[in-house]
């Protein structure tokens, strides 16, 4: 298995390639090439969350604590009417990130499982794709952003399957074959992960198209479960100004 340092070098590589590509193509502009070389670096990183080595374990999740809650806040704008309730936002979204998710993280992956697949490669660019945009104008920057983050990813995948080369005896070492491959060995968790990639596969095509997941949701279920999650936030913002 590649090490941090030779993943992080290879990331940083990837992320910049697509952030130079997609900004000479004119899909982002100066201020958002940064994020589109950042988002390849994490996924660079990324498959290694089911690691229990915990240094960069750690470092993965530091950063998502402070990026999650951060893009959630953009994403979903009625979560800051106010200053005060924006930051009660981003404070609830960092500690289920940093709480009960990570925990579900060490505790349900193993080490060369799913995280280590194609289609995982497949599902975080989607995710990146999905969660970098809200308006129809945004497309071809969540494009950059989810082209990056699945080309990070694959080349995380790819160097691990380098590294599984003995050069010098010339032989293929035990891992070999686990990074970069379609299923794992449990079917249970093959068929949950590819079932994963069709749902956010349809919504990115969706997207791509110009609709938003909001709009189908709409689209399929009336506007119901939205003002029923705003009126959830309301209350909840009542009962936070009656305590404090
Ligand atoms: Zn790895």
């Amino acid at each position: 298995m590649a090490n941090y340092q030779t993943h992080l070098n290879g990331g940083v590589l990837i992320g910049a390639a697509a952030a130079l590509v997609s900004g000479g193509l004119g899909m982002v502009n100066a201020v958002e090439m940064p994020f589109v070389a950042l988002v390849g670096t994490w996924g660079g990183l990324a498959p290694d969350l089911d690691s229990d080595n915990s240094r960069p374990v750690t470092i993965m999740f530091t950063y998502a604590t402070i990026v999650v809650p951060t893009v959630a806040l953009w994403r979903f704008p009625f979560l800051h009417d106010s200053l005060m309730e924006g930051a009660i936002a981003w404070l609830i979204i960092a500690s289920i990130v940093r709480g009960p998710l990570c925990l579900a993280l060490k505790r349900l992956t193993e080490h060369r499982g799913i995280f280590h697949s194609i289609p995982a490669a497949l599902i975080f660019g989607c995710l990146g794709f999905l969660w970098s945009g809200r308006r129809v104008d945004d497309i071809p920057l969540q494009t950059a952003i989810g082209v990056s983050a699945a080309a990070g990813y694959f080349t995380h995948l790819v160097l691990d399957e380098i590294w599984a080369v003995d050069f010098e005896g010339r032989r293929l070492k035990k891992s070999f074959g686990t990074a970069l491959s379609l299923w794992v060995p449990s079917k249970l968790v093959t068929v949950l992960a590819y079932g994963l990639l069709a749902v956010l596969g349809g919504l990115t095509w969706e997207g791509l198209g110009g609709t938003r997941p909001e709009g189908l949701w709409e689209d399929g279920l009336g506007d119901a479960p939205i003002t029923l999650a705003q009126d959830a936030w309301q209350r909840f913002r009542s009962l936070m100004e009656s305590v404090l």
